[in-house]
């Protein structure tokens, strides 16, 4: 059993994880660039089908638009444009977050974008009157989609950076798509080598595979 069948058995499941458009280096943010070179992209896509998702052209803010922050209460932000807060997207942004919920059951994981007012996971500045700020808010968006799925993997993209992490998450997908992973067997090191690509012919034939029922068992047979 080589690492191509580990990876067939892997992607052949056509998992999918929801991703932060400008992530996918589509110039879809408020300046009209984009967020895809901040993270290792490439590496999930060996493994995952990624669709994008940008809440803010979703509501028809459309590029390039006007900044946006979020103020108030750190556990219940608005968000508001930079320039006029009078001009409020929380319930347009909310409201989308509901809608595209509603087709998240295909979906087995989320990278946000970070720092961003609708997309990030943690650490957004939330901004006072007196224009102080602290780094302890959630995007709206993020926040209504994981209100929704409270455990879907969900992180913030540049912490994808960190190899651990990054498999840390990449396992949580894959168990939440219903590939289960044996814990006795040293699948980090497997999914490690997919993810970076490599195409060596390592002695595979020690890790074996199951069919059991609807979930696909991956298991080390040493
Ligand atoms: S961070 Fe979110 S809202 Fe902002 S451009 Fe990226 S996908 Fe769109």
């Amino acid at each position: 059993m080589g690492s191509d069948d580990l990876r067939s058995l892997l992607t052949g499941r056509s998992t999918r994880v929801a991703v932060s458009e400008c992530l996918l280096g589509r110039p879809v943010r408020w300046n009209g660039e984009h967020n895809g070179d901040t993270w290792p992209r490439q590496r999930l896509e060996r493994l995952f089908t990624l669709v994008g998702i940008c809440p803010e052209v979703g509501v028809g803010m459309g590029v390039p638009r006007d900044p946006i922050q979020l103020v108030g209460e750190a556990s219940a932000p608005r968000v508001v444009a930079v320039d006029d807060p009078a001009r409020d997207y929380t319930d347009r942004l909310g409201q989308y977050a509901r809608e595209v919920a509603s087709t998240l059951d295909e979906v087995h994981g989320y990278v946000f974008a970070d720092r961003s007012p609708s997309c990030g996971l943690a650490g957004v500045k939330v901004f006072a009157e007196d224009g102080s700020f602290e780094r302890v808010g959630r995007g709206v968006y993020a926040g209504a989609v994981l209100a929704g799925y409270p455990d879907l993997p969900a992180v913030d993209a540049e912490t994808l950076g960190d190899d651990e992490i990054l498999l840390d998450f990449v396992l949580a997908v894959l168990a939440r798509s219903g590939v289960a992973l044996k814990p006795d067997g040293d699948i980090r090191e497997l999914v490690r080598d997919l993810l970076a690509g490599e195409q060596d012919e390592t002695p595979y034939g020690a890790i074996g595979f199951a069919q059991a029922g609807a979930e696909n068992t991956v298991k080390s047979a040493r």
